[in-house]
């Protein structure tokens, strides 16, 4: 069958996540050899986001991963975590993960993906108040430009109001508060950013009641908000207040885990100390879905007492051969120094990229490690941010003109790359996105011929 014919059929079929518009094209990628992807024209592209969506941390076309889940799948492909049962390849990936984890993160239950394991991060925390006896603390609160998912509790703790219309009742009890954007001071009012936040956070807190706020939910830095980092003191103050009143802090790690900024977890470095980490993506560089939600030892001391019950659990955790992929991905990661390459990555972009940091439209360039943001305006004094359509105008130049794949969350543009690219593609993306950008003309609205 052609590319596309299977064009038509995936048209005419398949409902795509996340779209906007209903776009009248498709592409369709089929193939993928470490940072390299093919389409079904044949089109040979660099995958400057991570197959899409910010995984393939080892690269793509790993024969490792294939064997490890080929060998899984022929002694047992599946069995059951619920009950008493359980399996050889989830209780080694939990030992190690506990291992690879900060502090007293020693206990994991199993998600098939992120929404799955902020909703049961949620759970968890209201769990763990209940059962010490304070019932009323069910509020969680999240933040504006929060990403969490698209289940009802992660797409409710979303700070995306496009994820909450149109589908009746949210979750209740959720609040969002502001979240830092070094790069929109203007949001502070003259403020010292963090003092403006713990202020804000501490009257949200005081408003809801304190003895009814049972968790805050954060990405150590915002992902799909636009790769945008906190201040260094900021994590360390909202632990510190959040402590304070007895509120758990739950990581949202779904992209930033297993090397993504550097670290195995960044949430411990920027000193966030979260009681509940959520992970996925990185977690098997997203060769099998497959998801862990790590908590402390006085979470999951509540959850697995003697004579406690704990009704949660999807048909795939702990599934063995998704676990023994992810055994696998961390062996690579580790045995390739792919957490080092990761910054290696980001230096190699930041450089690169440094001539688009001086263009009219470009408003910040954020880079942690293997993720960039670029934030396109309309106006740099302003600070007025480009029309989301004009930013996917630029992921659409330079996917069908310079063949490199990045995409536009809001104004800004994402890269994620796989943590295996080398110098030579870094250089090849940012020349052609410095290209493109150079030729975007904001005040007609359009990227000018080259
Ligand atoms: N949390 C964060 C920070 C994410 O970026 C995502 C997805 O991109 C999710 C949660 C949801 O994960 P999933 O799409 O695997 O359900």
């Amino acid at each position: 069958m052609s590319g596309a014919d299977v064009g038509e059929l995936d048209k005419r079929y398949v409902l795509h996540s996340h779209q906007r518009d209903q776009r009248p094209f498709r592409r369709m990628i089929v193939r993928g050899i470490g940072s390299t992807v093919w389409d079904t024209e044949g089109r040979e592209l660099l995958d400057m986001l991570g197959g899409g969506i910010w995984v393939a941390q080892v690269g793509h076309g790993r024969r490792e991963l294939a064997e490890a889940a080929a060998a899984q799948i022929t002694e047992l492909a599946h069995f059951t975590s619920f009950f008493e049962f359980g399996n050889d390849k989830s209780a080694l990936l939990a030992e190690r993960l506990a291992a690879l984890a900060p502090g007293d993160v020693n206990r994991v239950f199993y998600t098939s993906g992120g929404s799955e394991g902020v909703d049961t991060a949620i759970k968890l925390a209201r769990l763990f108040h209940h059962r010490r006896g304070q019932t009323e603390r069910n509020w969680i609160i999240a933040r504006h430009f929060g990403y969490h998912g698209a289940t009802l509790g992660g797409g409710t703790a979303t700070g995306i109001p496009d994820m909450q219309v149109g589908v009746g009742p949210n979750l209740p009890h959720v609040e969002k508060v502001t979240p830092p954007y070094p790069y929109h001071s203007e949001m502070y009012g003259g403020e010292n950013p963090t003092d403006f936040l713990l202020r804000e956070l501490e009257a949200t807190i005081e408003r809801l009641g304190p003895d009814n706020v049972a968790a805050m939910i954060g990405e150590p830095i915002l992902g799909g908000g636009g790769v945008i980092a906190p201040p260094a003191d900021y994590w360390p103050r909202v632990r510190e207040l959040l402590t304070g009143y007895g509120i758990l802090l739950i990581a949202d790690e779904v992209i930033t885990a297993f090397g993504r900024t550097g670290a195995w977890f960044d949430s411990a470095e920027r000193g966030m100390d979260a009681d509940i980490i959520v992970t996925a993506k990185g977690l098997t560089s997203g060769y099998l879905p497959l998801g862990a939600v790590l908590m402390r030892d006085r979470v999951a001391d509540v959850m697995a007492a003697g004579s406690a019950s704990f009704f949660h659990g999807h048909t795939y955790s702990g599934h063995p051969t998704a676990c023994a992929v992810a055994l696998a991905n961390l062996d690579l990661l580790e045995n390739e120094g792919l957490l080092k390459r990761s910054l290696e990555i980001g230096d190699w972009l930041r450089a690169g990229l440094a001539p688009a940091a001086a263009l009219p439209a470009v408003g910040e360039v954020r880079v942690e490690g293997a993720t960039v943001g670029i934030e396109l305006v309309s106006n740099p004094e302003t600070r007025e941010p480009v029309s989301p359509d004009l930013a996917l105008a630029v992921a659409d130049e330079l996917y069908e003109q310079h063949r490199v794949i990045t995409r536009n969350y809001g104004p800004t543009l994402v890269l994620s790359p796989p943590l295996v690219l080398d110098d030579q593609q870094a250089k090849r993306a940012s020349s052609a996105i410095v290209q493109v950008l150079s030729r975007l003309d904001v005040e007609a609205g359009r990227i000018n011929p080259s």
